[in-house]
């Protein structure tokens, strides 16, 4: 949000810290990464972006900081954003309270319990959709969610508001998180539908291993919406494997006419192919991995001069074929950072996936 819109709901949060000023320097050298920071009369320092306002005050024995959003999803991102970061920067021991809106012990507004209502099987995905109450706000600021996976069994009790804005899980641990894209919504309907890849080593990986186990019935823990965003261009060059698929099929279904999309698409073989519809006019490139075809291959065969002007670049795929095509895109076709969007969505042997983005070489 930027600050001439007018957020309405607001909470502040009192740090104690026998060193305030470099306590408020850290975070605004990490929080300031994702949003926009200006010093305003009288020395604070103010924190912007879609999620809403962050004011840093410097006070007798501490640091004030006061949040503001125009939605309860905002205001709960930047509490839990702030109080994760001055727990990693601050000294040991401190508790934190924020006072005002999203109280502890409320439900967490960036979270849903789903339930699994249908499975498909679709080459190596596992397409699940999930019921859902309000899922209005997963609509807009983000294609992403990460999925709360309970193991095999197990009754999970989910998690509310904490006093230092945190998720409180009932049960001390949460279960493990991986991130996914919401290839469709209806909210209306309350329904999302997700594609999740059963990858090869997934036996004890509990994003896959939850796809491949999936019944109607089953229950899983959805925060989100996060990620994503694709700037207004006419022209659109993607890069996708199987894991950035599913955002490729949502941009295309939402993406209006009179755009023009080349997707270059790796896949394991012909079976993981998709139709994608769209109003956009789409030329698409499908790799067969199989047959030793790869995304950053054909990324090193394009030259400036192939690339329309102005076009955005987007990516989701492997960290190392993100990282190819990052410095290509860089140092050969001179893109501003501004018209690249290349995530890193998993990494080869790391679990709990990857997630660096355009910033990250
Ligand atoms: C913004 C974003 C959106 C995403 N959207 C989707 C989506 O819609 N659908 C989807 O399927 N994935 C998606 N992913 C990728 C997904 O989060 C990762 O693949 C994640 O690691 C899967 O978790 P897991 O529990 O199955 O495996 P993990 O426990 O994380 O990993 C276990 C092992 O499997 C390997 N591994 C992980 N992913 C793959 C893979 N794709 N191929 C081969 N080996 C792998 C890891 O390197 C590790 O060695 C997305 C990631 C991001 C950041």
């Amino acid at each position: 949000m930027s600050t001439h819109m007018s957020p309405r709901l607001a909470a502040t949060l009192f740090v104690p810290s026998r060193d305030p000023a470099t306590l408020r320097a850290r975070l605004v050298d990490h929080v300031g990464r994702h949003a926009r920071v200006e010093t305003v009369e009288g020395g604070d320092i103010l924190l912007s972006s879609e999620l809403g306002l962050s004011r840093l005050t410097l006070d007798v024995g501490g640091l004030l900081i006061a949040a503001e959003s125009r939605d309860p999803t905002g205001l709960a991102y930047i509490k839990m954003i702030m109080a994760d970061h001055v727990l990693e920067f601050g000294e040991a021991g401190i508790a934190l309270r924020w006072i005002g809106g999203g109280a502890a012990g409320l439900p967490l507004p960036f979270f849903r319990k789903m339930t699994v209502t249908a499975v498909a099987t679709i080459g190596r995905f596992r397409r699940l959709t999930l019921k859902g109450d309000d899922l209005g706000r997963f609509a807009e600021g983000g294609l992403h969610v990460r999925l709360l996976l309970p193991a095999e069994g197990v009754r999970q009790r989910w998690p509310v508001t904490g006093d230092d804005g945190r998720p409180w899980w009932p049960d001390g641990n949460p279960p493990p998180a991986r991130v996914y894209t919401l290839r469709r919504i209806d909210v209306a309907a309350g329904e999302v539908e997700i594609d999740m890849l059963l990858h090869a080593d997934h036996h004890d990986a509990p994003g896959a291993a939850f796809a491949e186990r999936a019944r109607p019935g089953d229950v899983v823990g959805m925060t989100g919406p996060g990620g994503g965003d694709l700037p207004e261009a006419a022209d659109y060059l993607l890069f996708a494997d199987e894991t950035g698929l599913p955002a490729v099929a949502r941009m295309l279904a939402e993406m209006p006419a009179g755009r023009r999309v080349r997707a270059i698409l790796e896949v394991e073989d012909q079976k993981d192919r998709q139709v994608l519809p769209g109003a956009a006019k789409a030329d698409f490139v499908w790799l067969h991995r199989r047959d030793g075809a790869r995304l950053e291959t054909v990324a090193a065969a394009i030259g400036a001069d192939d690339l329309p002007p102005d076009v955005v670049v987007w990516g989701g795929m492997e960290h190392t074929a993100r990282r190819a095509i990052y410095r290509r895109a860089i140092d050969i076709w001179g893109l501003p950072r501004d018209r690249l969007r290349l995530a890193s969505y998993w990494r080869r042997g790391q679990a709990g996936g990857d997630h660096h983005h355009d910033d990250a070489a």
